[in-house]
């Protein structure tokens, strides 16, 4: 184990009490998913906890569990993946103001920051200095590590929980707190829009928000899949256009025509095939984290001034608008429900691009 990847432990004095949860946990990078008892916090003053409702299943979660970040995330077992929440308030802290029992709360990517760093300043948490990811961060309240989703409940500071707006599908709401807001984001900030060409390589979970989205500012779409019958669907999802992108003679119509591109892709590709599609000044994102590099050409990026770039989630304060623009829109996650127990062959299923078009885990099934 690495020096990063070592649990913190606390004096016994400091740890607060606690209560046990149901969970699933991965105890290896090969082994399979399967029941785990874990303890949460019992709620401080601003803390709020949450019985999960519904999770999604991230690729990043297998990407975590299977430890292919071992150089900039290594992996913690036992290891609770999950990081888009829904749920209901239980219990709220004597200082809490946002949230009472009974209310629908949801919780992403992040569960604290530092609060004082320039990104913490900016309300761009994910780019903090030292944030607490849901899971595999340092537990600064009971040592270890952070635990997350694929569990019956979680304590948060109520800083880091979101609402929900009413009238949205709640399992259909869950991957907006991470596949939502990872497209969401990068979308605002190259200020995608009406009168924008934009590209959106693979059709999963990021992706198929990123068509929603792109679509909903009035962009035209354009989707890249390596999936032919997913074309239909990219459609209904809102793609104007969609290339089979092993079809060199469809990529090469789109040469040098792209304000724009998002890259939502979990597996190596290559990315100068869509570094030409972008025109002079144009901008590939990165959202996809593929386990090795990614080798890029220089004269992809030399002609035409092009640049390539990475974007990670987005903030608690644009997670909450992005929630509050879907609650406006109607817009919420294609969905397939699976109980906790079909969470092995979920994974199988994400590494064959086989989801429509994201896993969400119906949490009553740990009891
Ligand atoms: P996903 O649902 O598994 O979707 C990935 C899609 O990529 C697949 O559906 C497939 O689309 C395409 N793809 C897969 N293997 C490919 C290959 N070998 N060549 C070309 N295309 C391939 O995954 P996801 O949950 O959307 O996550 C996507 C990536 O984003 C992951 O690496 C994840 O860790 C990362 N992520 C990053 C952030 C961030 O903050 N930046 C946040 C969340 C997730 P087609 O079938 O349409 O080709
Ligand atoms: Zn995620
Ligand atoms: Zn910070």
């Amino acid at each position: 184990m690495s020096e990063a990847a070592k649990p913190a432990t606390l004096p016994e004095t400091q740890v607060p009490k606690t209560f046990p949860a149901r969970a699933y946990a991965a105890a290896s990078p090969t082994a399979d998913l399967g029941p785990i008892a874990i303890r949460r916090r019992e709620p401080g003053p601003q803390d709020v906890q949450i019985e999960i409702l519904y999770c999604g299943v991230c690729h990043s979660d297998l990407h975590q569990v299977r430890n292919e970040w071992q150089n900039a995330l290594p992996t913690v077992y036992p290891c609770v993946p999950g990081h888009e929440i829904v749920g209901r308030v239980l219990k709220t802290g004597s200082s809490v103001k946002k949230f009472k029992p009974g209310d629908i709360a949801a919780v992403g990517c992040m569960v604290d920051s530092c609060r004082t760093c320039a990104g913490c300043s900016d309300g761009l948490e994910q780019y903090c200095d030292n944030f607490t990811l849901t899971y595999n961060s340092e537990d600064k309240h009971l040592g270890g590590v952070t635990y997350g989703g694929y569990s019956e409940s979680i304590v948060v500071d109520e800083s880091f929980v979101l609402r929900v707006p009413d009238g949205l599908d709640l399992a259909g709401t869950a991957p907006l707190l991470c596949a939502g807001i990872t497209t969401y984001s990068p979308l605002k900030h190259w200020n995608v829009g009406k009168g924008s060409k934009v590209g959106v390589v693979g059709l999963g979970g990021l992706g198929h928000m990123g068509v929603k989205f792109a679509h909903a500012f009035g962009a035209h779409v354009v989707l890249f899949t390596t999936t032919p019958n997913k074309t239909a669907d990219a459609r209904r999802l809102g793609a104007d256009e969609v290339v089979i992108s092993k079809n060199e003679a469809e990529m090469q119509k789109h040469l040098a025509s792209f304000d724009f591109i998002l890259d939502a892709v979990s597996a190596q590709h290559d990315v100068n095939a869509y570094l030409g599609l972008l025109k002079r000044d144009g901008t590939l994102t990165l959202v996809g984290a593929p386990e090795k590099p990614l080798p890029v050409a220089a004269f992809s990026l030399i002609s035409k001034r092009r640049q390539l770039a990475g974007s990670a989630i987005g903030g608690i304060r644009e997670t909450q608008e992005m929630l509050d623009f879907c609650g406006r829109h109607g817009i919420t996650s294609d969905i397939e429900l699976i109980k906790m127990d079909q969470i092995n062959q979920a994974y199988d299923r994400l590494l064959r691009s086989d989801v429509k078009y994201r896993f969400v885990i119906d949490t009553a099934s740990l009891k």
